[in-house]
């Protein structure tokens, strides 16, 4: 499932001088490739926010008294005014912030590509390397929060590469700039209040807590809500340290993990042959089965670990030509860390691959690109023109796209994976 919606991408162009219509676009929210860090767009990762269309605000204010303002809400929720005027020394809002909210990008990468990135080599040997190298720290961290140490070490290298990639702006700074003409300023301010808090706690200094443009916070990338509610102090210095203490950072992702529905020991998914006959239509996260009610359906994997009544849902990430994987509640815990099925994919697969396993078998349909973001727009326009109810015109492939593809793939006599396809886009121009 490709195509949930996300606000985040690398390897972007930046489409200037385009009013700011929202989200911008699909696949993988976290980029491997593009870690943390770099110049390109990048968006909280922990807990990500809904995603909402709006366009960008017109600041009506100027600056100083939009600080006034937000000045006197932070003082009523209980922050300090030294502490206030401390994060604040100098800050004035940021330009490059400003642009990475407003990116609006045309390419997608596809799903293999993603995945050859996620899972590289070097990744590989590097996590594996830190298995054995914290391995005291991640037996405590089982123990303690009955999260699988493959899956955290999975997450670790997705989200900073291990650490090596966590951002660098100045999280007061950037989050000041967003709350203030970002494209979703009511989350934005949320998230400053709650970097405030942090400073308040005296975990981190202003000039400690830095991160991505979008306000992604150390080792795990969380947002500043999420570290106030998930961070925790592993290593017992009495700082919850998710940038410079690795304990510290594993440990937060599973607590995480564990508040999103992690069940130790349980598979997050598994890749599944499908019968030559199928009904591409049932690929989609709303139907739920049992492994046994699948397997009747012809379904067949390698079931370990679950118990009789889990239940998953198919995912076909590139649709019916592509690898086909039962997923069950784990997944959905990865999907709580990043809502992206690449990204869940990723980590699921990164995390086998650590102990030999995580190759997929059967190829990828690499002669189909995925559709650009104006391409999406006009399948969602030419499915509307045909009667059809894709949602708005926003280039993001949600639920009721996938609907719509599929009723239009079924019109035609077409697997209905609700994949779309340039193909498929041909068909309706
Ligand atoms: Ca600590």
């Amino acid at each position: 499932m490709l195509h949930r919606p996300a606000y985040r991408r690398s390897s972007c162009l930046l489409i200037a001088g385009i009013l700011l219509l929202g989200a911008c676009a699909e696949t993988p929210q976290t980029d491997p490739g593009q870690p943390t860090g770099t110049a390109l767009p990048q968006a909280p990762s922990a807990a990500k926010p809904p995603i909402q269309v709006a366009t960008a605000a017109t600041p009506a204010i100027d600056f100083a008294d939009w600080r006034q303002q937000f000045r006197d809400k932070a003082l009523r929720a209980g922050i300090q005014p030294a502490l206030f005027e401390r994060a604040f020394a100098g800050v004035a809002p940021d330009p490059a912030v400003v642009r990475a909210d407003g990116a609006q990008p045309e390419f997608t990468r596809s799903v293999w590509e993603y995945l050859e990135g996620a899972i590289s080599p070097t990744r590989v040997r590097k996590g594996q390397a830190l298995l054995r190298e914290h391995a005291a720290a991640l037996d405590a961290i089982e123990q303690r929060y009955g999260v699988n140490r493959e899956v955290l070490v999975a997450i670790w290298g997705m989200e900073s590469s291990f650490g090596q990639f966590m951002g660098d702006n100045s999280v007061i700074r950037s989050l000041a700039t967003l709350a203030y003409e970002g494209r979703r300023p009511q989350f934005a301010e949320s998230q400053l209040l709650a970097a405030l808090q942090i400073l308040q706690s005296g975990d981190t200094t202003p000039a400690g807590l830095r991160g991505s443009w979008a306000g992604a916070m150390g080792q795990t990338q969380f947002i500043p809500t999420t570290y106030l509610s998930h961070a925790v102090d592993f290593d017992g210095d009495g700082r919850r340290d998710i940038w410079n203490s690795s304990a510290d950072a594993l440990a937060s992702a599973a607590h995480y993990l564990q508040a999103s529905g992690w069940q130790m020991d349980k598979p997050w998914g598994f890749q599944v042959a499908l019968p030559d006959t199928f009904d591409y239509a049932l690929a989609d996260s709303d139907i739920r089965k049992t492994y046994a009610e699948w397997h009747v359906l012809g379904i067949k994997g390698t079931p370990q670990g679950l118990a009789a009544d889990d239940r998953g849902y198919l995912l076909l990430p590139a649709g019916h030509r592509g690898p086909a994987f039962l997923v069950f509640g784990n997944f959905g815990a990865i999907l709580k860390y990043n809502n992206s099925s690449s990204y869940a994919l990723a980590v699921g697969l990164l995390g086998a691959s650590f102990d030999g396993g995580g190759q997929i078998s059967g190829g990828w349909p690499k002669d189909e690109r995925p559709l650009g973001r104006s391409e999406r727009i006009a399948l969602q326009e030419g499915l509307a023109a045909r009667g059809y109810n894709p949602g708005p015109a926003d280039g993001i492939i949600g639920a009721n796209t996938r609907r719509a593809v599929r009723a239009f793939q079924q019109s035609l006599g077409l697997p209905a994976d609700g994949y779309p396809t340039p193909a498929l886009l041909q068909r309706l121009r």
